[in-house]
């Protein structure tokens, strides 16, 4: 599977809720704006239920950087353990998270990012939020959405980007919206 930023397929919306942290003046983190960039898996047969959050630095005067790379799925532990009996305890635990994601990009601050990520953004509205940007992404590149994953997602409900019009029929259409229109 592969991991496709939120803001590359919905940018309008990705635009209104990215979540950015300022942080000063903490000794392990250079000063800055951090924004907290989630990616889905780009498989439209895969329901995994998890993000990858790339944290960027953003502040003009550094240049951007890369400062880590966050695993964290919403579900619980056995969601992931059913959802693969191929994984070990480790990975089950991985795909919870949250984590450092073990493969992908990290710098020399992505620790202390990662407490930050956990201990400021991380709480029940930035996860369901999360679980609804999931939802219109998959819907958005296609996937066949269960019933529970269309409420989750808003689908039919007002699109975030805040056009007023329903997400199915704004920043939701697609290539492959008429094929699941409702
Ligand atoms: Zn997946
Ligand atoms: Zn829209």
């Amino acid at each position: 599977m592969y991991f496709k930023a939120f803001h590359e397929e919905l940018e309008k919306i990705a635009r209104k809720e990215t979540r950015s942290l300022s942080i000063f003046k903490d000794p392990d983190i250079p000063n800055g704006d951090y924004a907290f960039l989630p990616m889905f898996c780009n498989d439209k047969k895969c329901d995994c239920r998890r993000a990858l959050i790339t944290v960027l630095q953003v502040t003009p005067e550094y240049g951007p950087f890369h400062g880590a790379t966050i695993s964290y799925g919403w579900e619980t532990l056995s969601f992931y353990r059913k959802w693969s009996n191929a994984l070990t305890d480790e990975e089950v635990k991985a795909m919870k998270g949250p984590v450092l994601a073990q493969f992908n990009r990290q710098s020399e601050y992505a620790e202390p990012l990662l407490e930050s990520f956990i201990r400021t953004v991380l709480d029940d509205e930035y996860s369901q939020r999360l679980q609804r940007q999931y939802a219109q992404f998959k819907y958005k590149i296609g996937m066949k959405l269960s019933p529970e994953l269309s409420r989750q997602g808003d689908i039919a409900g007002e699109c975030p980007c805040g056009s007023g019009r329903p997400f199915r029929m704004c920043c939701g259409r697609g290539k492959f919206s008429r094929r699941y229109r409702r």
